[in-house]
């Protein structure tokens, strides 16, 4: 009999960490590999911010804290809700985890019975359904199809929700594809939810500030009706460069609060001080610069989108947000090219050309691909080079 427990082995390691570790492996090996895998932002951690960590270490910042975050940095994302979303939350309607990854972790663990039910719609980001699954929840997957741009429509979203449906994810800007919901989309989909008045939603805002072409963020909880039964994630890791440091944080109703609190106190206890510190200077400090670095993906995600548009075989959707497209492989898959599947197409791409990218299967809808563009125009410029002679090559 396996040592390994029968609710592990419902679950696969993540293809998106897989991919980034490959190429990690390939480089030190000495081979010339480009990295489009890791859905991090390349910019460094702002010095204000790297500052506000050393003054911690120095001051003897260094101890246990409460489990969920500091009063003070409670009270930074309080001030950010209200600041930037126009969202009233009180200091005991937030949590603090280990990267927003726990946060969304500890919500399924302490909502989900088995059998319980949660919607997310396909292009999802990669951990959803399995985080689900060890949690003993069931993912229902819902397929939104390019044509509605990657979005879930309110007909589908009626669809999907059954007598077992507990929670439904958003994430707009979305990994992988980059589209974000507007506030006229959003407000349809919350018209079903209004009607159903029993799903929790949980809205996964982790790309908030990486957006273009003047698209403007609304987050569900914005909607009165459904503030109620909204848990909204966000975290430092993409908008402040600080994937490394391990902060996101969630707000809304203080049960889940509280009970996600009950976890972290048998787990993990309080993400790190030091990190702690140092989101609290993010939050608090300047935010010129995101604009900034969000003009720096504009240009790269404004060439990454015309070369692939160009090469025979790809097309690719302009996406408004985050630091991903998700360009179609679809005209390359079949007899002619000896190519089966999205997952063989990135496994040739970088066999043959040297480029990471990681098959669209992996986020629940086949025969596309995500491309990370967060790295410099040099390697964005190669790496295009590189795709276009391999697709080339195939037709
Ligand atoms: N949600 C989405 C959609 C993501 O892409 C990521 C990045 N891994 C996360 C949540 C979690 O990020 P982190 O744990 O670094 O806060
Ligand atoms: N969110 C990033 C990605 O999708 C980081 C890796 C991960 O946590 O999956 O690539």
């Amino acid at each position: 009999m396996s040592i390994i427990s029968d609710n592990l082995k419902k679950i696969k390691p993540s293809p998106t960490i897989a991919v980034t570790q490959k190429a990690r492996e390939l480089r030190a090996a000495g081979k010339d590999v480009i990295g489009l895998g890791a859905g991090e932002p390349d910019f460094d951690t702002p010095d204000n911010i790297k500052d506000a960590a050393i003054n911690a270490i120095k001051e003897g910042d260094t101890k246990y804290t409460a489990v969920d975050g500091t009063p003070t940095l409670k009270k930074a994302i309080v001030d950010k809700f209200k600041r930037e979303n126009n969202l009233n939350y009180s200091v005991d309607q937030i949590t603090v985890g280990t990267g927003g990854k726990q946060v969304l972790y500890n919500a399924f663990m302490a909502t989900l019975n088995k059998g319980d039910e949660v919607i997310i719609p396909a292009p999802y980001w990669v951990s959803y359904p399995d985080m689900v699954l060890l949690a003993g929840g069931k993912p229902k997957i819902v397929k939104c199809v390019e044509e509605d741009g990657f979005k879930l429509t309110p007909k589908k979203l009626k669809k999907a929700i059954s007598k077992k449906t507990k929670w439904l994810i958003l994430n707009s800007p979305s990994n992988p594809t980059g589209v974000g919901y507007t506030k006229d989309e959003i407000q349809d989909l919350a018209q079903v939810l209004i009607k159903n008045k029993k799903v929790h939603i949980l809205s996964d805002d982790i790309y908030e500030h990486i957006k273009y072409d003047n698209f403007n963020f609304f987050t569900i909880a914005q909607i009165s009706k459904l503030k109620e039964r909204t848990l909204t994630m966000n975290g430092v890791s993409k908008s402040y460069a600080m994937t490394g440091w391990r902060i996101g944080y969630a707000a809304g109703p203080k049960e889940i609060i509280k009970a996600i609190r009950k976890i972290q106190s048998q787990s993990t206890s309080n993400p790190s001080s030091i990190s702690q510190a140092a989101a609290t200077e993010a939050l608090n400090g300047k935010q010129d610069f995101i604009k900034e670095r969000s003009d720096a993906f504009k240009e790269r995600r404004d060439f990454v989108v015309s070369s692939l548009n160009n090469i025979k075989g790809i097309s690719c959707l302009t996406p408004n947000g985050a630091f991903y497209v998700f360009p179609s492989c679809k005209k390359l898959l079949g007899k002619k090219t000896k190519i089966k599947t999205d997952s063989d197409f990135a496994e040739k791409l970088l066999d043959k050309v040297n480029v990471a990218v990681v098959q669209g299967s992996a986020f629940g809808l086949d025969g596309y691909f995500r491309i990370s563009y967060a790295t410099s125009m040099e390697k964005l410029k190669v790496a295009m080079e590189r795709i276009k002679s391999f697709c080339e090559s195939l037709n």
